[in-house]
């Protein structure tokens, strides 16, 4: 077969002197005798020229491995793009092809595709085209799953050394945003701060700096996230927030380990270097504790534990593009997370007795015996936390000597709860304000009606998390009322409001000037 194509479309090479005449007269061949269009004019859709300048490496279309693993590929119709190695496999299956040539022929090509319905056995040469028989794949690959192009400015590190904050800056910026917890807002800047530094200068002579991954411990809604949040934005990298329960062993059903640097590849918008230097929060670390008396594969407790020892000490790992799992379908990325600053999370309830008891023991004995019970309504008895309670509460060993840093989060206090409400820079009352302000309603809040809602939000036990669900509540009604009527000039939110005893203070527009601009803390 390959000798009778041969006969017909004559594929001897084609000298320079050739190419350089047909380009220069401009004119184009109909005949397939000396046919001596450029390679890549066999692209009729212009895919090349797109992708030079595309930021996203191309991806094998049979075997889906990005340019930067399967080398130069072969541009087809419709975005499509096939490796080298594919595309030998699949020409040496059907013959001996020359199909260097074939492919530098666009008549040919054209030829085929109307004659046979794309080449024999190669139903992917005219996958994109339903008019020639072939299915629609929306021209090839989603740029979803392709991998950004390293730039080319080559490995320079994401950090200038100059450039990191200090560790006083960077805590000076989280106080304008998180409340309170100072001794963990102190050693998060020095953990974020040496973690870049060393990513900076990768090593330092013989003396490598140790990874500093971070193990935060709070009740729940003291801020871990938010303030992990807050973090990786003022460092504007990419942050994955990924829920321990959700991981298994790998093949297990749920989300394989791996899929965590996944989501922060997603975060980093597909490229690997931005990714490489990002932040990983795991929350929820205290589920993934070894399970007590079982008897069976604790699947989704210590192996997860044992399965995330190499992401956090620091390896390649292959991860799926622009999905959660790996499949035959998708395209896979390496990264390397030595530089990847894993935090994990966790609000250990039953952690809260090992220390106690420890304590107790420790405080029970000889002259300085104190009282028993003084360690038993403590809310802050997480800061007294060791490695050896974290142990006994399920963390191997292993696991914890790659989270070197171990820091507590306080119990939030009704003070600090009132102070979330209208110092931050995006405090929620703010927001309310704001929002009512540009109807030219002036909001305020009485000081015991911030009381009665922290109050209320201490009642809940979840933290600051509270405060939103309490006031979208009564803000629920004020929303709905106040733009009915445009007399009203000033709402005032009132305890009695808060309690449900009264409504709240309203005056009319005239008796007051509307500020625009008024904050909770100047109103007071
Ligand atoms: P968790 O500790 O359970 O991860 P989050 O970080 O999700 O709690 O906190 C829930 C919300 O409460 C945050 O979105 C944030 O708005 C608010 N919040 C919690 N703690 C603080 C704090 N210390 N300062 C300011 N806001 C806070």
């Amino acid at each position: 077969m390959a000798e009778n194509r041969n006969d017909e479309f004559d594929f001897r090479e084609v000298t320079d002197d050739e190419r350089v005449d047909i380009k220069d007269s401009g004119e184009k061949s109909n005949g397939t005798d000396n046919i001596t269009v450029e390679k890549n004019d066999v692209n009729t859709d212009n895919h090349e020229s797109d992708n030079t300048k595309s930021e996203y490496e191309d991806v094998c279309f049979v075997c889906r491995r990005p340019e930067s693993k399967a080398g130069k590929m072969f541009h087809l119709p419709n975005n499509i793009c096939i490796c080298d190695d594919c595309m030998h496999k699949t020409m040496d299956a059907v013959s001996q092809f020359d199909y260097q040539n074939m492919l530098n022929n666009p008549t040919l090509m054209n030829e085929l595709n109307k004659n046979t319905g794309g080449f024999p056995n190669m139903g992917f040469f005219n996958m994109g085209d339903p008019t020639n028989g072939g299915f629609n794949m929306g021209g090839g690959i989603p740029n979803t799953q392709k991998i950004k192009k390293k730039s080319e400015k080559g490995a320079k590190p994401a950090f200038d050394i100059k450039n990191i904050p200090a560790p006083h800056k960077i805590k000076a910026k989280l106080d304008e945003y998180v409340i309170g917890q100072d001794q963990a807002k102190k050693v998060m800047s020095v953990a974020v701060y040496n973690h870049y530094k060393r990513v900076a200068t990768d090593t330092m002579d013989d003396i490598e700096i140790e990874k500093s991954n971070i193990l935060l411990l709070g009740p729940t809604g003291s801020g871990k996230t938010y303030l992990v949040k807050t973090l990786a934005r003022l460092l504007d990298v990419p942050l994955a927030i990924a829920d321990a329960t959700s991981l298994t062993e790998a093949g297990y059903i749920g989300d394989d380990i791996e899929s965590v640097v996944s989501k922060l590849l997603a975060a980093a918008g597909n490229d690997v270097e931005k990714t490489e230097h990002g932040i990983i929060f795991i929350d929820e670390i205290d589920k993934i504790a070894k399970k007590k008396n079982t008897t069976s594969r604790d699947v989704s407790g210590e192996s997860v534990q044992q399965g995330m020892l190499k992401l956090l000490e620091g390896s390649n790992v292959e991860v799926p593009v622009g999905a959660g799992s790996k499949n035959a379908m998708v395209p896979l990325a390496t990264v390397n997370t030595r530089n990847i600053l894993f935090i994990c999370g966790g609000a250990f309830p039953d952690l809260e007795e090992i220390i106690t008891q420890r304590l107790n023991k420790q405080t029970s004995i000889g002259f300085d015996a104190d009282l028993k019970d003084k360690y038993e309504d403590d809310p802050n008895i997480l800061t007294n936390v060791t490695v050896e309670d974290l142990k006994k509460f399920g963390m191997i060993p292993e696991f914890l000597g790659r989270l070197p840093i171990i820091c507590s989060l306080q119990a939030l206090t009704k003070d600090m709860l009132i102070k979330i409400l209208k110092e931050p820079k995006n405090a929620i009352l703010k927001q309310y304000q704001k929002l009512l302000a540009l109807d030219e309603v002036d909001l305020r809040f009485d000081d015991s009606a911030l009381e009665a809602i922290a109050d209320k939000a201490l009642e809940k036990d979840t933290g600051a998390r509270a405060l939103r669900a309490i006031i979208e509540e009564f803000m629920l009604d004020i929303m709905y009322e106040i733009p009915k009527d445009e007399n009203i000039g000033r709402v005032t939110i009132t305890r009695d409001y808060i309690e449900g005893k009264a409504s709240p203070l309203i005056e009319i527009r005239g008796d007051v000037q509307p500020k625009l601009t008024g904050t909770v803390a100047e109103q007071a």
